[in-house]
């Protein structure tokens, strides 16, 4: 069997959409489970729509998860060039063969007879004019024009197109691997535009002659691209390549939230989450977009959410780390129907991640967040924290908003539960706690816990009474991990500090 070549072939119009990461995802664990090679095509013939930056954003996303390419512009190999806008002889040559074996013919039409002609069918009541084999024969081009006609045009330069010739009333079949048998009409197609006036490829062309000449087995690529494949399937044809025609499969739609319609960079704002992976600032338009980086999203939870948002393992599993999706991935289970963007559950599935590691191996990820916001944590301090924490937040920033007390003395206090909870009347025997604290010299959480037991039970108090004045007085609120962690990470003189100034403030709301 030949070795499996797949690649990922985005256009580099802007940043890479949260679909786009996921078919390159799917293509490198196709190459990885089969041992192949996952190649990166930067398709960027489309000179309009070229974004400066957009090949670098691409390159650092795929970076970032893990998922780099093994041949492609930076990487090299021996099917480059690898961007499209450095191949032009390459897809010239190829028109020639067209040309001359009929499949293709230049059009010489100007913009404007263009325009006149559409106006014309418009005002005789037809409003779809399309260039085909119903219209072709009364057009400008080789086919109409003789021979001779034709070289003088050619040899003064004017400028043409290069027309796909298709011939109505058939039908192309062809089989994809996620929706099996697919079937479109000739007379659904135009005869397309393979190369511009510019000289440049149209999309179609360029990718059918690089798949064939990067000997591509299988494109991966989103639904989008569905309908334009029986034209693909028709160039494959006009070169003579059937035999070594690629596998095809069209991954279904991510949905927007709603389930209602593609997962846009609309929906993105609209909802407040991210549909990068990494921040995006547009200069030009004026424009930043989130990044599932930025936003403290671990590349591994990434990955995995967005695995599972079109494939299905056919088992309960979820948690799948890359290695894992690479021996489970197969073609068979990617779904036919789209799948519904639930960034619930991604923040489901960084979680899940987060609560995997140690507190060790989470610390430098805790240090950057409280770095950012000015505060340097020891790696010991960094794990403690994170340790704590984690079970509690989803995305790294969290780690600061909810762990600022852990070094930094607290700003906010829950007013509702002091009222509450706090009695003036026992401000003497809370004195008195603060004071056994200061002077106990074992602090570990259990011993700490031992003290406080002992003063409750001295006082009469329970754990009601007791633990929510510390937790505030500590860190401003009743939630977080346990109160004796909590005591032992924030230390014993910071701790008994915030004890000690706490309760005439508390005091005085409670009187507010
Ligand atoms: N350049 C196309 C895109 O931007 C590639 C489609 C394909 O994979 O064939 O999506």
């Amino acid at each position: 069997m030949t070795p499996v070549r797949v690649r990922f072939a985005p256009s580099p119009t802007g940043p890479l959409h949260i679909g786009g990461l996921r078919t390159a995802l799917y293509n490198y664990l196709l190459a990885r489970k089969t041992g192949g090679i996952f190649v990166l095509r930067i398709e960027d013939t489309d000179q309009k729509r070229y974004v400066e930056g957009a090949e670098a954003y691409i390159m650092e996303a795929l970076e970032w998860c893990g998922i780099s390419p093994d041949e492609g512009p930076q990487k090299g190999g021996n099917y480059g060039p690898y961007r499209q806008s450095e191949r032009q002889e390459i897809y010239a040559v190829h028109v020639k063969t067209l040309l001359a074996n009929g499949s293709a013919y230049y059009a010489f039409d100007s913009e404007e007879e263009l325009n006149d002609r559409r106006d014309a069918e418009k005002a005789a009541g037809n409003h779809n004019f399309r260039y085909d084999a119903s219209t072709r024969m009364s057009m400008r081009n080789s086919l109409t024009l003789k021979k001779n006609e034709v070289e003088k045009l050619l040899a003064d330069n004017t400028p043409y197109v290069v027309r796909f010739r298709i011939d109505t009333g058939n039908t192309v079949n062809f089989s994809d691997s996620v929706r099996e048998s697919m079937s479109f009409q000739t007379s659904e197609l135009g005869d397309q535009v393979l190369m511009k006036a510019d000289g440049l490829p149209t999309y179609h062309l360029a990718n059918i002659v690089d798949d064939h000449l990067m000997e591509i087995t299988h494109v991966i690529r989103g639904e989008e691209w569905l309908p334009s494949t029986a034209l693909h399937v028709l160039l494959y044809r006009a070169f003579g390549w059937e035999d070594t025609m690629p596998i095809f499969a069209h991954l279904p739609l991510l949905l927007n939230p709603d389930g209602k319609g593609k997962l846009s960079k609309r929906d993105g704002a609209k909802f407040g989450f991210p549909v990068f992976p990494l921040r995006y600032e547009d200069k030009v338009k004026d424009e930043v977009a989130a990044g599932f980086r930025e936003d403290g999203f671990l590349p591994e939870a990434l990955i995995n959410f967005l695995a599972l948002l079109g494939w299905n393992p056919g088992t309960e599993q979820e948690i799948f780390s890359l290695k894992e999706l690479v021996s489970a991935f197969d073609m068979k289970r990617i779904n036919k129907s789209g799948a519904r963007f639930d960034i619930e559950k991604g923040r489901w599935f960084n979680q899940q991640y987060l609560i995997a590691q140690s507190g060790a191996e989470l610390a430098p990820l805790v240090q950057t967040e409280f770095s950012k916001q000015g505060f340097e944590l020891s790696a010991g301090k960094a794990a403690q924290v994170a340790g704590l924490l984690k079970e509690r937040v989803h995305l790294l920033p969290e780690f600061f908003s909810s762990g600022r007390y852990f070094v930094a003395p607290v700003e906010i206090y829950d007013e509702k539960t002091i009222r509450k909870k706090w009695k003036p009347d026992n401000r003497v025997k809370f004195d008195n706690l603060a004071d056994v604290l200061a002077g106990h010299d074992d602090w570990t959480a259990a011993s700490v816990k031992a003290v406080v037991v002992a003063f409750m039970n001295d006082n009469e108090l329970g754990f009601g009474a007791v633990l929510p004045i510390i937790r505030i007085a500590l860190s401003g609120s009743v939630q977080g991990p346990d109160a004796f962690d909590m005591l032992e990470a924030i230390g014993q003189d910071t701790a008994v500090k915030r004890l000690r100034k706490s309760y005439d403030l508390f005091t005085s709301i409670k009187g507010g």
